[in-house]
């Protein structure tokens, strides 16, 4: 195998990937390493799920640059119960309340989609979203392998070991809620409630990790549910099943009808939960595949899984790190384009592919972050900025330069960058100023650096798209640019001899000054002047008090308001004749 470690070997990626290599070589010398994700299209997915692909993608990736094939697999939890009608999806109504219990991929797509249910719905968003990342993956919907009969082989071995399945469950059932285990004891009729109250959960990241685990029927425990043969919903309760014939009777306690099956033949119906999550990383020999903190507690499906692919299917649980939540900040209501949940297509339509991949790159999986869409994401892509700068004058530090690595693009190449690209900042402002208007944009953007001046938008793309997106989808009107249209002649005609002065010493400079460097120079020279200073003299509290002050007034004269772009930018945006127009000159 190809070896290429260079200065990459010391980040979290690169040390998952050394376990996971050796793991699979000891497992399945030879074979493909397997790495899984699960995603569960029950609604819009939210962006803080992205975590649950981008960590086995980064380790994947990792693993395929240094010559190895790897299997991602992203299951599609797409054969999981309808569990809720989430809030605010554009095209529906209560009435998709009536498809509450039928498998995802049985429920009607929103009004308008262009796809045949729910679930390709959704995880078409999704798909995008993951193709313009660069993740490679194998995508498997869980509605077709179960209603191919996929997994008939480990549903009748499930079926036939179902005491010693009931029996590892029933040591967690006690850990975890003792009530829930007096129920269970007492095995009265609980299938009904336990419905309703998974109903009533808010829907976390995977809607799969809340189901139940099949018990609390009144004929003893089967990890299996038929999905309904008269109206497809998975309120049934199997009464009997005969190891030998496979035949398995279930009444519906939505609709009262029942039925004689026989699993052999059958495939209208799924493992719970519990059971077929480690039924598939062993059906698949998945040697990595991390999951969310909720995993972690005694009980969770997680835990409860490592014991029953090992005692039941003769399997082992994968490296399995959780990882921590992914916050959101300040993401406007406005914009959430599907039901107020920010999704990885909200994020990309205002940061470039590289900077979402740098943020899971660059924090271990149990670190915490929060994606920006308030201000702090002018921050952050300065921050990009400086990394890269880094990365071309050789100063990294290796861990950043591997994060950098990661991000920019995979085993199969370079992801699309921006040719030309200006601080986010400057062209959220520029955009903010110009409010999209092409060649008013391109002429500020050219004016920014004389010397070697842009020639088309196309330059400064996509990252001038993604900043015009942030501009008009996230900051609220009120924190707009407007520039005045007519000079302020009342705040004008209260100037005293020193305010009268600095404007005049600032429009007499435009010309000679007009570049984003020439501008920074004159805005914050002109207090020195005013104080005796030379140009280049070292700033004094003083001085800094007297630019302050002189900022606050260019910005009043000029926006109205105390604070704005940064003026350079402004002053370019705006033109030198509507500059002097409006300071009075
Ligand atoms: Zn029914």
């Amino acid at each position: 195998m190809a070896q290429s470690q260079s200065s990459t070997e010391t980040d979290w990626v690169s040390r998952f990937a050394d376990d996971v290599i050796a793991e699979s070589e000891r497992r399945a010398p030879g074979k493909p390493v397997v790495v899984a994700s699960g995603l569960s299209p029950s609604g819009p997915i939210h962006l803080g799920n992205l975590r649950e692909v981008m960590t086995p993608h980064l380790v994947a990736d990792e693993i395929r640059r240094r010559g190895y094939t790897v299997r991602h697999l992203i299951s599609w939890d797409d054969y999981d119960r309808y569990r809720k009608v989430p809030n605010g999806v554009p095209g529906i109504d209560e009435s998709w309340a009536e498809h509450i219990g039928k498998p995802l991929t049985s429920v009607p797509a929103p009004a308008g989609s262009a796809y045949p249910n729910w679930a390709e719905h959704f995880k078409a968003a999704m798909t995008a979203a993951l193709d313009e990342l660069g993740v490679e993956y194998d995508g498997i919907s869980q509605t077709e392998q179960y209603t191919a009969g996929t997994y008939r082989e480990q549903i009748l071995h499930a079926m036939r070991h179902r005491a010693d399945i009931d029996a590892v469950l029933d040591r967690y059932r006690t850990k975890k809620d003792p009530a829930a285990a007096g129920a269970k004891g007492g095995k009265k009729p609980q299938q009904q409630k336990k419905v309703d109250e998974a109903e009533l959960e808010a829907e976390a990241g995977s809607g799969a990790a809340s189901e139940d685990d099949g018990s609390g029927g009144s004929s003893g425990y089967f990890p299996y549910k038929p999905y309904c043969g008269n109206c497809e919903k998975d309120l049934t309760t199997v009464t009997s099943y005969d190891d030998d014939s496979t035949e398995l009777n279930y009444t519906c306690t939505a609709c009262g009808f029942a039925e004689t099956v026989r699993l052999s033949e059958f495939n209208r119906g799924k493992l719970v939960w519990k059971v077929d999550w480690p039924m598939r990383w062993a059906y698949e020999g998945v040697i990595f595949e991390p999951s969310g903190v909720d995993h972690s507690s005694p009980g969770s499906s997680f835990v409860v899984g490592g014991q029953i692919v090992r005692e039941i299917f003769d399997g082992v649980q994968p490296i399995g790190p959780m990882y921590a939540f992914v916050g959101i900040s300040g993401m406007a209501k406005m914009s959430s384009s599907k039901g107020g949940v920010p999704t990885p297509a909200d994020a990309l339509k205002i940061m470039e592919a590289p900077l979402l991949r740098w943020l899971y790159a660059r924090r271990k999986p149990n670190q915490s972050f929060k994606i920006a869409f308030d201000q702090e994401i002018q921050r952050l892509y300065d921050e990009w900025d400086s990394l890269a700068r880094k990365v071309a004058d050789g100063s990294v530090l290796s861990a950043d330069a591997a994060a950098y690595a990661r991000a920019i693009g995979t085993a199969a190449g370079e992801l699309p960058s921006t040719p030309r690209p200006l601080p986010y900042r400057t062209l959220a402002s520029v955009v903010d100023i110009t409010a999209g208007h092409d060649e008013q944009t391109l002429r500020i953007l050219s004016e920014l650096d004389p010397e070697n001046p842009l020639t088309s938008l196309d330059e400064a793309r996509p990252r001038l798209d993604r900043a015009e997106n942030w501009i008009t989808s996230q900051v609220p009107a009120e924190a707009r640019t407007i520039v005045r249209d007519e000079p302020d002649k009342e705040l004008l005609g209260s100037l005293d001899e020193q305010g009268r002065e600095s404007l005049r010493l600032l429009v007499e400079g435009l010309d000679s000054h007009w570049s984003l460097d020439g501008l920074t120079t004159l805005v914050y020279g002109v207090p020195k002047i005013l104080a005796g200073l030379e140009p280049d003299a070292k700033p004094t509290p003083e001085l800094k008090v007297a630019q302050r002050s002189f900022f606050a007034l260019l910005y009043r004269l000029l926006v109205s308001r105390d604070t704005g772009p940064r003026l350079p930018t402004l002053l370019l945006a705006v033109g030198a004749d509507r500059v002097r127009r409006l300071l009075g000159e």
